[in-house]
């Protein structure tokens, strides 16, 4: 704890608070970029076929028992949320992903607010250490805060270390990349039956959320919906 918040105060100094947007003091993104400068998702699409479905819900010839239910991406191809998660991740600037939480928990559609729990997709144990956090459990964190769900991070386990997703540019290699790496946590007695928000930073085939969903739904979650800041 002690050392976070001194790694918090360092990092006041290596990186001051100016908006992404347009560079104002204070704030890493401020409400006026955050309505004006991001490319707010028009179209949702079916995480299984990438084609447009309504809600972003799972497209019934998609489905199977063990498919998430559907994706939900705030944005698409957003550059200011691309370089603010790029900073985040490959700089340790996780403070940045606090306003992406939020924005996340402000935006999350109708259909998704009574959700039961929050549980983000875990990063392998090495490359957590490595990275000193794992930001799907930032924004995962910052989206149950605000919308007063319950956030569980051990319902998942990431068992195997697999290449960065956006290495690979084919969804069928990616789905390759990220099968088998995804196990069944210590919590996952705690999800069952729930209904489960699968929290990613960004998901561009959807595959990891597939793959994660399917631990979840083969352990009795009765729905999973992705929910991602960028696709
Ligand atoms: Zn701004
Ligand atoms: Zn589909």
């Amino acid at each position: 704890m002690v050392a976070r918040d001194i790694w918090g105060l360092a990092l006041d100094i290596v990186l001051p608070r100016f908006c992404f947007g347009c560079r104002e003091w204070r704030t890493y993104l401020c409400d006026q970029c955050a309505k004006q400068k991001i490319n707010y998702s028009p179209t949702l699409r079916c995480a299984k076929c990438d084609r447009m479905a309504t809600d972003g819900r799972t497209h019934v010839r998609c489905q199977s028992k063990q498919t998430i239910d559907g994706l939900w991406a705030m944005a698409q191809k957003d550059q200011l949320l691309t370089r603010m998660i790029w900073e985040a991740k490959y700089q340790g600037a996780y403070e940045v992903l606090q306003p992406l939480g939020r924005l996340l928990s402000e935006n999350l559609p109708i259909w998704l607010v009574n959700f039961d729990v929050v549980v983000p997709i875990p990063l392998h144990a090495k490359r957590e250490r490595k990275r000193g956090f794992n930001q799907a459990e930032k924004l995962g964190g910052q989206l149950a805060e605000q919308c007063e769900i319950e956030l569980i991070t051990q319902a998942l386990v990431r068992t195997k270390e697999s290449k960065a997703q956006a290495l690979i540019e084919e969804k069928q290699a990616r789905l390759e990349n990220v099968r088998g790496v995804f196990g069944k946590g210590p919590e996952i007695g705690e999800v069952k039956g729930k209904r489960v928000l699968l929290v990613d930073d960004v998901s561009t085939t959807g595959a990891t959320l597939l793959n994660a969903g399917r631990i979840l739904k083969r352990h009795g979650v009765g729905q999973v919906w992705g929910v991602v800041v960028c696709r």
